[in-house]
């Protein structure tokens, strides 16, 4: 087992370089080590993409998060061929998608849903903001709370 020490990804042990930053790898300098610095996390596919996508494109990926459908738009308009993009427009996608059916539901339950709907937003606008500052150090990771919702994967 390797590790990238720029980007603390972990490889295996025919890997040559960091599929991120392009870094040397290194062997973790022991067996106990190799497990404490980062449990694998599924929903973080920021190897998946690669580093020159994530830097050209980081700023099309941000923008579905700032500007919701518009930025959805401008983003596939203009980003179209970049998986990184893609990725965030799915995410800002799924983030839009729950917060119109919470306004419509919300909206035609008296009081409770209005409450409801006043607590979901700040809770949708605090998923934005994290899903932001994910992209600004050009991770992917997928959106808290929305990822388990399980829909347009
Ligand atoms: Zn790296």
């Amino acid at each position: 087992m390797k590790y990238c020490p720029n980007c603390r990804l972990s490889y295996d042990d025919n890997a040559m370089v960091c599929g991120r930053c392009g870094g040397q790898l290194t062997y973790y300098p022991d067996q106990q080590q190799q497990y404490q610095p980062q449990a694998y996390d599924p929903t973080d596919h920021t190897a998946e993409f690669d580093a020159k996508d994530i830097s050209e494109n980081k700023v099309f990926a941000m923008l579905p998060y700032i500007m919701s459908w518009i930025g959805i738009v401008i983003a596939l308009l203009a980003a179209q061929s970049s998986p990184y993009t893609m990725f965030h427009v799915r995410q800002g996608l799924k983030i839009s998608v729950v917060s119109i059916l919470v306004t419509v539901v919300g909206a035609i339950i008296p009081i409770i849903g209005w409450i409801a709907l006043g607590i979901c937003s700040v809770i949708l606008l605090v998923v934005q903001i994290i899903c932001f500052f994910s992209v600004c150090k050009g991770h992917a990771k997928e959106a808290p709370i929305i990822k388990s919702l399980g829909f347009l994967k």
